[in-house]
């Protein structure tokens, strides 16, 4: 089973140098990361944690904090990419409608950032999703109209906040066969 590695940034906002009280811990960050381990078992893929370091604050208006590109190319600024897959978890942020940011199939580097849902569950299935990401997975467009399309709404890979976490067999194959999870595998 191929296990990827991941150093986890937790990184506090700050507003014109007021530090902001941070949601996620060490403690939350590995519970997550359980939900994580669940949800991707159905692929055979696991994630380790090698690090997790509370990063240097971030002083950033809250304003311009749902512009989940920027924030993500902001995050990633900060720490040059090397051999582990670097996630940021961050405190809640208003208007972000998306779980987080990922670059599309680990380009160019394999980071997300995560916002913090308050609740264990809901934690780590927006960790998973930004995941998915990472290991070439686009969303699922569900037509709520269309009966048939059911099934998909509890998928992973809906936008947004929900609590799907199935995987279709398509989904399996593509991750298996990501560049990430090529990187780790064997
Ligand atoms: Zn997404």
């Amino acid at each position: 089973m191929p296990a990827i590695p991941l150093r986890v940034y937790i990184t506090p906002f700050a507003e014109k140098s007021v530090r902001e009280d941070e949601k996620w811990s060490s403690d939350a960050a590995t519970e997550s990361l359980n939900v994580v381990n669940a949800i991707w078992a159905k692929a055979n893929v696991t994630f380790v944690m090698n690090e997790c370091i509370v990063d240097k604050p971030l002083d950033m208006a809250k304003s311009v904090r749902n512009n989940d590109q920027r924030l993500l190319d902001v995050l990633t600024s900060r720490h040059a990419p090397d051999n582990l897959v670097h996630i940021y978890l961050v405190n809640p942020i208003e208007n972000l409608v998306a779980g987080g940011g990922s670059y599309d199939n680990g380009d160019p580097e394999p980071a997300s950032f995560v916002q913090w849902y308050y609740n264990t569950a809901a934690n780590g299935r927006a960790w998973a999703h930004e995941l998915g990401h990472l290991m070439s997975l686009d969303h699922v467009e569900v037509d709520y109209a269309d009966e048939k399309q059911a099934a998909l709404r509890s998928n992973l890979m809906t936008k947004g906040l929900s609590t799907g976490r199935d995987l279709t067999s398509a989904q399996i194959a593509r991750v298996k066969s990501s560049k990430l999870v090529g990187r780790f595998a064997g």
